[in-house]
């Protein structure tokens, strides 16, 4: 990719932005050195819109964002056509756990979460993504209602940022993994314009829907619309999956390389109905951004092409070949996981035998 001429004395980036395009694709950018850095970074790789932490996503406690920071990262986004309130969806810190069953833990996750929102409002920023937490060893429907509880609450505490919940993969006690979840607890939520849904591509898959053809992502949606309703969709994640459908294990992959393989972002780069929100890759990149703007080029060359375009199954088919080892890797451990699980649950059956025979003795 050319270098953009810095002649007129304007800072060069690395990939051009497409401002043609009505889709805002993006991905997820650092903000090391300052958080108005990520406005550069996102420009770097010619995003139309960015992801961002806006702490460190694994330490409790981080210094505010200094003032001056602040109206320079609101600066920046004004030079460069970003607008804070649709094009820019933080990423909060991974531990915050709003459904914890833990009185104390739930407060801390709170403080945390709200923390994240009054930092949304001093960048002007509209739209904050979360995950929506674990159930742990409690009950799951008092999750959901421990979860809506503090929306409310934090809802109450700041003035427009709307809270997004991204759906999950599934693993553990996870919740929102099924778009039931999601429902319940927008159901619950007051004030109904300030939350919203993000659908990662690679959760949903390892939850178990199948998006990797039209025909999956047709029906994905279709329930999608009818389970929580469009209104609500915010912004996508976008992930290709490392490990197989219903693996409930979370691990992104570079897109076309793993599980999902192609197909389906070919489908979201022609989607109408996903214009005009954030569409942001959170793809592996091992420290090297310009992954991110050559996948964004992909999403770009996407756009307008059929699912039986001879470019495109060329192209379909050189990606699923480079990601053809580490498909053949995860599928041999999700073997070992489900024969595992199988051997335990015949166990238990030859535990239920022994135990039937043990009391027909003892009668
Ligand atoms: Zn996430
Ligand atoms: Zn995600």
């Amino acid at each position: 990719m050319a270098k953009k001429s810095a002649a007129n004395g304007a800072k060069a980036f690395k990939y051009e932005r497409n401002r043609e395009t009505p889709f805002k694709f993006g991905a997820h950018v650092g903000m090391s050195g300052g958080i108005s850095n990520a406005v550069l970074n996102a420009m770097d790789i010619g995003a139309n819109s960015f992801a961002l932490f806006l702490k460190s996503p694994r330490k409790w406690v981080s210094p505010d964002i200094k003032d001056e920071e602040a109206e320079k990262f609101k600066s920046l986004c004004q030079t460069y056509g970003y607008n804070t309130r649709t094009d820019i969806l933080p990423h909060g810190s991974y531990f915050i756990n709003l459904a914890n069953p833990d009185k104390e833990k739930e407060e801390k996750a709170f403080g945390s979460f709200l923390d994240d929102l009054k930092r949304c409002e001093k960048l002007d920023i509209g739209l904050y993504n979360f995950h929506p937490g674990s159930r742990l060893d409690g009950d799951h429907d008092e999750a959901l209602a421990r979860l809506a509880k503090n929306i409310n609450r934090a809802i109450k505490e700041t003035k427009f940022v709307k809270i997004v919940i991204e759906n999950m993969a599934g693993h553990g006690n996870l919740i929102g993994s099924d778009l039931q979840d999601i429902k319940k607890v927008i159901d619950m939520v007051e004030d109904k314009s300030r939350v919203g849904v993000c659908i990662d591509t690679c959760h949903s898959f390892a939850a178990g829907y199948d998006v990797s053809t039209e025909e999956g992502f047709t029906k994905f949606w279709k329930l999608f619309e009818e389970t929580i309703g469009w209104n609500y969709l915010s912004a996508i994640h976008l992930n290709d999956s490392k490990a197989p459908l219903g693996d409930n294990r979370d691990l992104h992959q570079k897109l076309g390389y793993g599980f999902l393989g192609l197909e389906p972002f070919l489908i979201i780069a022609n989607n109408k109905k996903l214009q005009n929100i954030p569409v942001v890759l959170e793809t592996p990149v091992q420290g090297d951004d310009s992954v991110y703007g050559e996948e964004i080029k992909l999403l770009e060359w996407l756009q307008g092409r059929s699912l039986d375009d001879p470019l495109f199954l060329a192209k379909k088919d050189e990606l699923a070949k480079l990601g053809e080892k580490e498909r053949a890797e995860q599928s041999k451990k999700s073997q070992a996981k489900a024969s595992k699980k199988s051997k335990v649950s015949k166990k238990r059956q030859a535990g239920n035998i022994l135990e039937a025979t043990i009391i027909k003795k003892i009668k």
